[in-house]
């Protein structure tokens, strides 16, 4: 078996997707100088980026300037952008080991997680992915609708994109215009009648998914106060131990919680209840089918068996009326045709991003996996570099062990040949940096960072001219 890739036959590597976990793929991979390596990154909108342009919220730009880095990486020699080429719509897995060595997946998670009670297809209650993704100005969301004329929303988790959610509700318009929020999303929110939001989490404060940044920016934030009730921050036992055994940052997190128990009210006109202790059991509907109410029941604590805070309910129940809901209980990853899927987890199988033919299985040669996609739809942009320098480390010790597939049409002209045979309006890199103009050019009048394209026909058009 032949050692992969030398500087007359790079390795050639097809990266699927064009998120943080991609690009840093990428970034080791052609970074390093032990082994010549040529990237092609495949994305199925003529738009890179992922979730940093369809998920981070549009509030916060700083978050989504990492925009630049990415940049600089495509910028190097060996990296070519296939945009607007979708796998399974114009072009299958089993095409690649024809002109690559190694196939990464970094597609993330797709879709959301249901909560699995009855009345959850109500009209009214939407997943929280689907309106960021809307709000976002994501092509394949932007003609969903929002009855944004209800008063009173729910969220159903207390992760960061809860909060994402509750803080795009909530946030004064003027704070709104100035950002890349999609501009029908814009319009649809400024006449937005929601004034209450509540978001549930069915454990404790301790165990509360969002970080302390997230929640501490709330209050000043929003258009609204923060709302708390001091009962909801006193401590069990079983989270009184594990404040005292997590450290600095789950006590700061409560503390931050208690701060907005006893704040004084400031009159802004909102309010956001951040609940524990609370798991929707039922979603009540009127007699046309949209959403009225929640069942919520309430919890208790209980050590589950990995030594952990679990929650069990107590029978004891209330009803809150909401017109809005929003489940916010994690994202899932998709299945790809022809790839290993491990359903109940959501992720590609993988033994540290060497994909499996199912968990526990044997590797299959040439596949890897990165970012939410192989380890589930947790962390932040940053922890993807470190899962993608893991998983590309892998790549190239394989490669230098023969360990790769064998294409038969190694030099980029053939893939680039097929690809255009497939998709004749492949997007390159160098026109998405054409959109990315137009975007911010478009914004500059308006003080808004960009103001961007939300249909794929819009974009290619725009290149057409
Ligand atoms: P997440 O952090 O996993 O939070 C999910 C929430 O849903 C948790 O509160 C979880 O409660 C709850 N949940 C799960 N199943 C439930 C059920 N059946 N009933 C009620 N509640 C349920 O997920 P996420 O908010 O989607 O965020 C995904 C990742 O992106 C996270 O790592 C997050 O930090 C990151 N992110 C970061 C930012 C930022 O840095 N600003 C912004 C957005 C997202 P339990 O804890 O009890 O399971």
């Amino acid at each position: 078996m032949s050692v992969s890739g030398s500087p007359t036959s790079p390795l050639r590597v097809a990266i699927i997707g064009s998120g943080p976990a991609a690009f840093y793929a990428a970034e080791h991979l052609l970074k390093q100088t032990d082994v010549p390596v040529q990237v092609d990154m495949i994305e199925r909108l003529p738009t890179p980026y992922g979730l940093v342009r369809g998920g981070v919220a549009p509030d916060h730009q700083k978050i989504k300037s990492v925009i630049r880095i990415y940049e600089g990486i495509a910028k190097h020699s060996a990296f070519r952008f296939f945009g607007n080429l979708e796998l399974g719509r114009d072009l299958g897995v089993e095409d690649l080991p024809a002109y690559f060595h190694q196939i990464v997946f970094a597609t993330g998670a797709q879709t959301d997680r249901h909560i699995g009670v009855p009345g959850e297809d109500l009209r009214g209650i939407h997943s929280a992915t689907e309106f960021v993704a809307w709000y976002n100005g994501h092509p394949d969301f932007r003609d969903r609708t929002f009855d944004l004329s209800a008063e009173r929303a729910a969220i159903v988790g207390v992760g960061n994109v809860a909060i994402d959610v509750a803080r795009i509700l909530l946030l004064p318009h003027s704070e709104r215009v100035i950002t890349d929020m999609a501009p029908y999303a814009l319009d649809a929110l400024s006449a937005s009648q929601v004034r209450e939001v509540s978001m549930l989490g069915r454990r404790g404060p301790a165990q509360a998914a969002f970080t302390n940044l997230e929640i501490k920016e709330l209050g000043p934030r929003i258009d609204g106060d923060v709302v708390v009730t001091p009962e909801d921050v006193e401590l069990d036992p079983l989270s009184a131990a594990e404040v005292e055994a997590g450290g600095r940052i789950v006590k700061e997190k409560v503390e931050i919680l208690r701060h907005y128990s006893t704040a004084a009210p400031s009159g802004k006109p909102g309010r956001l209840f951040v609940r524990f202790l609370v798991s929707p059991v039922e979603f009540l509907g009127d007699e046309r089918g949209r959403v009225r109410a929640v069942r919520l029941e309430r919890n208790v604590l209980v050590r589950d068996e990995g030594g952990g805070a679990a929650c069990r309910g107590t029978g004891r129940i209330e009803e809150l009326p909401v017109e809005l809901v929003f489940r916010s209980v994690g994202y899932k990853g998709v299945p790809l045709a022809g790839v290993p899927f491990d359903e109940r987890r959501g992720v590609i199988p993988n033994d540290h991003g060497r994909v499996l033919e199912a968990a526990g299985g044997a590797p299959v040669r040439g596949l890897y996996a990165t970012g939410w996609i192989k380890r589930g739809p947790t962390g932040v942009i940053g922890t993807n570099k470190a899962d993608s320098i893991e998983t590309a480390k892998l790549m190239l010790a394989d490669a230098a062990q023969g360990l790769s597939l064998e294409p038969t049409s190694p030099a980029p002209q053939a893939f680039e040949t097929f690809a255009r045979g497939r998709q004749p309006r492949l997007v390159t890199f160098e026109d998405w940096l054409a959109l990315d103009r137009i975007e911010i050019e478009r914004g500059a009048p308006l003080s808004r960072p960009r103001v961007k394209f939300t249909t794929v026909e819009d974009m290619l058009a725009a290149l057409a001219d």
